[in-house]
């Protein structure tokens, strides 16, 4: 089905041993299934391995893209990182992908797993907690928990993993029992030998393999002592295309008057027990005051809801008069800090804070754009860089970043300009020339444009036969919450015929269970267009509201779009289009996750009909025949005969 369209290198010698269909996996691993484009693949990372350098990666799902590459990092002389886009995937890669192929292969290697500090359990911050302070049952809880902590040895697992053995409630105790980056004094802290999260970290100098996550990776990894990073001579991003928004929310400082108060709080009760410390009070509160004044003055003048910070700032005086003295403030506060020797423990990430501010609020940063929003009266400022932190661009000397999605049609410059890459080698292996006759498109043909009045409920009353016919099996993408409340609300009228499983913040994995579990089940979200993995008949219809373009509401991206227009770019044709391609093509990829599945997408975006840009995003796209005609789709899912067999009970 599959076949490589662009392949710059094709080794065939190690992955042909590995990969075929005689080959040592198919050997000794009897599920396994020769895929002519896995062994290409496993190919062109081994010689990426032997030469180094940077490597896109692109294949479909199914290819066996884990095997793929997991078989050059454990036949690496050198140990290697892999960063993974979430908690799960490394779990997934620890307990089940890693061990498999080693075995196969006969290795054996040190695997090490890293989360994010707040998911270890801070005996400084839950032996402090059951102390003092907080509410008496969270007291107990958390003096419960450290004490288990210390009876059983002190073992290095993630807190809520503890909280669980012990059986202690483990809701709002977080706060209590872990800490931020930030706030953690590292070396400096009593408990730091003992510390699950440092021990855990110090198991890196010996580690083969270091399972990490992308955020983990910009936060720690990045700036890890090279004594550790520079053990690692290969990484791999695996699901790399999650790696472009990390880029672009991290390429973001924000400023508010709630991070403002995290700075203030602490300098004020240190001020409150302090005999000489009026001076320093008196400037937290012309802090406070100034920006109220700035908020105050922001409310009268009614500019547009978000802008160019200092380009208002030169058009309204009154506005300047304010924001010079306020920032002016920030290098007060942190003279005053010095001077009264405020530097460490709780004053620690206020000097941080403060330090940030001086930096990202400066209007002549090169590369960066301050952008304000103003919601309910609040003004928050923004410092939005067009590159992101260079953490991405320190890479080990052999880098693969491999996903099903990083390319619009074989051009992988979208992904690799966000992430500053600019000397790479590529390989996308993409569907065969000619149709896949597994689904088809349903376009509607007389749907209200996107965010007219009426979409929702248009396109929902469209698909219900649909929805009727496929037995619901159905997932429902989204791209805002507002859309996905309007069908939730309209759907609500056929709760006797559906079961509807919304995908609602914190709530995503008890809604998939539900909805793989139970007959006539719709999947309502707007978070899954990626990382939602449900082979096999029990999801069969994928429908989409509209082409995912990011909200022009989003000061993100007002920001970027400015800035790319000050450099004569396009954002529309360079940044934005592509970024919806890529997620429209998650999105569809929801539907086939394994060779014999099947069904209908359904993109419900009127654009898809005249707008100049449709072939581009169709020909981007898996190429399944399309219809605007509901009767064709409707007969195709009942041609299908496993449509016909609800395998859901
Ligand atoms: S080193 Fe940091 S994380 Fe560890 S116990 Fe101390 S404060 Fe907590």
């Amino acid at each position: 089905m599959y076949n490589t369209v662009f392949t710059l290198r094709c080794k065939e010698d190690m992955s042909a041993k590995l990969f075929s269909a005689e080959g040592l996996i198919a050997s000794r691993w009897p599920p396994f299934i020769y895929r002519c484009d896995q062994q290409e693949l496993a190919g062109e990372v081994d010689a990426l391995f032997k030469k180094g350098g940077v490597l896109l990666a692109e294949a479909p799902t199914g290819t066996g893209k884990t095997f793929a590459y997991l078989t050059s990092v454990l036949q690496a002389e050198q140990p290697s990182i892999i960063s993974t886009s979430s908690h799960a995937l490394q779990q997934q890669l620890v307990q089940r992908d890693i061990p498999q192929l080693a075995k196969i292969l006969g290795r054996s290697c040190k695997v090490v797993e890293l989360l994010g500090i707040t998911n270890y359990y801070c005996p400084k911050q839950g032996g402090a907690a059951s102390g003092e302070g907080g509410a008496r049952q969270l007291r107990r809880r958390a003096e419960a928990l450290h004490h288990y902590w210390l009876q059983q040895g002190e073992p290095v697992i993630p807190w809520r993993t503890l909280a669980s053995d012990a059986g202690i409630e483990s809701a709002q105790l977080y706060a209590h029992v872990t800490v931020s980056q930030g706030d953690c004094t590292a070396e400096k802290c009593p408990w730091y030998e003992r510390c699950p999260y440092f021990r855990q970290r110090h198991q890196l100098t010996t580690a083969d393999i270091a399972v990490v996550n992308h955020a983990l990776f910009y936060s720690t990894m990045a700036p890890l002592s090279q004594s550790i990073r520079g053990r690692f001579t290969q990484v791999v991003f695996d699901e790399a295309h999650r790696l472009e928004q990390l880029a672009i929310d991290r390429s973001t400082t924000i400023f508010d008057r709630a991070d403002l108060e995290r700075v203030l709080a602490p300098l004020q009760r240190w001020v409150q027990g302090e005999e000489d410390g009026a001076e320093l009070g008196q400037l937290i509160r012309r802090c406070r005051k100034l920006l109220q004044l700035l908020e105050l003055r922001l409310q009268r003048l009614q500019p547009e809801s978000s802008g160019d910070w200092p380009e208002l700032c030169l058009r309204e005086p009154r506005l300047m008069a304010v924001w010079q003295p306020w920032r002016r403030s920030f290098r007060l506060l942190l003279a005053y800090m010095r001077l009264w020797g405020l530097r460490s423990g709780r004053f620690l990430q206020a000097e941080k804070t403060l330090l940030r501010y001086q930096h990202s609020l400066s209007p002549l940063q090169p590369g960066a754009l301050l952008w304000y929003q103003r919601r309910q009266g609040r003004l928050s400022i923004h410092s939005v860089y067009l590159q992101q932190a260079d953490a991405i661009t320190n890479l080990p000397q052999t880098s693969l970043f491999i996903s099903s999605s990083l390319s619009v049609d074989g051009d992988f410059s979208a992904f690799s300009d966000t992430l500053r890459l600019e000397k790479y080698d590529f390989y996308c292996s993409q569907l065969a020339p000619g149709e896949d006759l597994r689904a088809r498109y349903y376009l509607p043909a007389s749907l209200p444009a996107p965010g007219m009045q009426g979409h929702i409920e248009a396109l929902m009353t469209d698909v219900l036969p649909l929805l009727r016919h496929n037995q619901g099996r159905a997932l429902l993408l989204f791209s805002s919450l507002d859309n996905r409340k309007i069908a939730e609300g309209w759907l609500r009228q056929y709760a006797d015929d559906f079961n509807l499983c919304v995908a609602s913040r914190g709530a995503i994995s008890q809604a998939v269970a539900q909805f793989s579990r139970r007959a006539n089940s719709l999947l309502l979200a707007t978070g899954l267009w990626d990382g939602l993995d449900i082979p096999g008949a029990n999801l069969s219809l994928v429908i989409i509201d509209k082409i995912p373009f990011s909200s022009p509401d989003d000061f993100r991206v007002q920001a970027r779009s400015k800035m790319l227009n000050m450099q004569g770019r396009d954002p529309f044709v360079e940044w934005q289009l592509p970024q919806a391609i890529l997620r429209l093509r998650q999105g569809v990829g929801r539907l086939i996750r394994a060779d014999n599945d099947g069904g209908v997408v359904v993109i419900g975006d009127s654009r898809l009909h005249y707008q100049g840009y449709r072939q581009q995003i169709m020909a981007a796209l898996p190429q399944y025949p399309m219809t605007s005609d509901r009767q064709v789709a409707l007969s195709f899912i009942e041609s299908r005969p496993s449509f016909n067999v609800a395998t859901v009970s």
